[in-house]
Formats: C-alpha cells, sequence, structure tokens
C-alpha cells in the first residue's frame, strides 16, 4: 500500500471511466427501488458531447423505464457507495436527479444558442459545482486495482466536467450536417475563414463526413445517368 495524490485536468477528466452497477427494478408497498450491484458492474466512457446529446434528450417526464435505461447505460447521477451486496436506492430519487442533470443539459444547449449570454439560476450552478466535487484534488490509499478513498465518478461529475471543459477551451456548438447530432469545436477552427469547410467544423464524426460524401457521390451518379437518357 502506498499513499496517492490524485488530481486531474478537465482534459483527463472527461476521458475518465465510468463504474456503472447492475441494476434491477424492484417494488415493495412502500415505493419502487433499484437494486445496485457491484457485481455484474461495467466500466464504460462517456461518449463526446454527452450533455449536449443524451443528456439534453432525456424527457420532461421522466418515468422509471427512462431511469432504470439510463443507471443501466450510464450509471447514477449521484454517488452511492457499492458494496458485495445489492444497494438499494428509492427510484424516485434517481427519477428527481436525473432531473437535475436534464435541466442542466438542456440549460447549456440553450445557453450556446444564445451566443453564450443566458445566465444559469442558482440552482443549476449550485448542481454543477456539486458535481464537480467529484474532482477536487484528494489524498488515497493505492490498493490492488485501484485507489481507496479516492474521487468516484459519476455521470453528473463527467456531465458538468464535459461543459466546464468546453466553457474553458471556448469552444461553439453546431449541428452535423449529417445526422443533426451537436458537437463542439475549438472556436478559431469555425471562425477563420480558411477552416470554415472542412468536415472538422461540419460533421460530428468522420463516419458522417463518409456517409455524407458516399451520398452525394451516389447523387451525382445518379444525375449522370440521367442526363444520358
Ligand atoms: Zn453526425
Amino acid at each position: 500500500m502506498s499513499l496517492v495524490f490524485s488530481f486531474l485536468s478537465p482534459a483527463e477528466a472527461i476521458q475518465s471511466v465510468l463504474r456503472v452497477p447492475s441494476v434491477e427494478y424492484g417494488i415493495t408497498l412502500e415505493s419502487d427501488f433499484f437494486l445496485l450491484g457491484r457485481s455484474g458492474a461495467t466500466e464504460t466512457r462517456l461518449p463526446e458531447s454527452f450533455y449536449l446529446r443524451e443528456g439534453a434528450a432525456l424527457p420532461e417526464d421522466i418515468d422509471l423505464h427512462t431511469a432504470h435505461d439510463f443507471a443501466q447505460n450510464w450509471g447514477l447521477p449521484f454517488e452511492v457507495p457499492l458494496s458485495d451486496n445489492p444497494v438499494r436506492v428509492p427510484a424516485r430519487k434517481v427519477i428527481r436527479e436525473l432531473g437535475k442533470l436534464r435541466n442542466l443539459c438542456q440549460f447549456a444547449v440553450k445557453w450556446f444558442e444564445s451566443g453564450k449570454t443566458l445566465t444559469p439560476s442558482r440552482e443549476i450552478l449550485a448542481w454543477a459545482n456539486a458535481a464537480l466535487d467529484a474532482w477536487k484534488p484528494r489524498l488515497g490509499i493505492s490498493v490492488s486495482g485501484g485507489v481507496e478513498n479516492g474521487s468516484s465518478v459519476t455521470v453528473a461529475g463527467l456531465v458538468a466536467m464535459q461543459w466546464a471543459g468546453d466553457i474553458d477551451a471556448e469552444r461553439e456548438m453546431r449541428l452535423c450536417e449529417f445526422c443533426g447530432a451537436r458537437f463542439t469545436l475549438q472556436r478559431g477552427r469555425s471562425l477563420s475563414g480558411k477552416h470554415r469547410t472542412t468536415t472538422a467544423t461540419r460533421f460530428c464524426s468522420h463516419s458522417c463526413a463518409n456517409r455524407q460524401g458516399n451520398q452525394r457521390r451516389r447523387n451525382q451518379a445518379e444525375e449522370g445517368r440521367g442526363s444520358i437518357d
């Protein structure tokens, strides 16, 4: 065992891996709940711009089914210490916290759309700062397979850090010309005339740029055939 100091830069933090517990739905006379298990937990990385896409796409009325799917795919928006025995978490708490996460994500979209002039509510700022607490520097004890007392990353921490990272890097939001997905890019790349029309500024991914190119070639080929007749 040894003492470790952990401090992640925003860039490293966004690359962090989430531990997603196994989730089962349960119900008693009093309430609905989720049973979270450490066994069967998987590790996953949050996709880029998750807060502008999946996060902002959470519905206004989050039901049990949506909350269950979200927890199974991305984990919980708050920290739950997992143990070998399944941990019971009230479903209504998951739904309530997911609502706060959605509010931040949807605000971030409106903030970009407003030209970064909107002011967030105190609630949104407080939620974001609480989520960012997961990244504060701390000392931990290294044990086999990880760090004890180190930070435990939740999807809330990653969502807040994705937005904070984009704010810090002065990135702009764009809509992919092929699939319509939101993505962010460096300001210089979007505003300098030289780079205005590169694929990086028009498409969310290489695959969308390629698919758009294929479609254009197909259309041109069809037009070509049409003109011969
Ligand atoms: Zn796309």
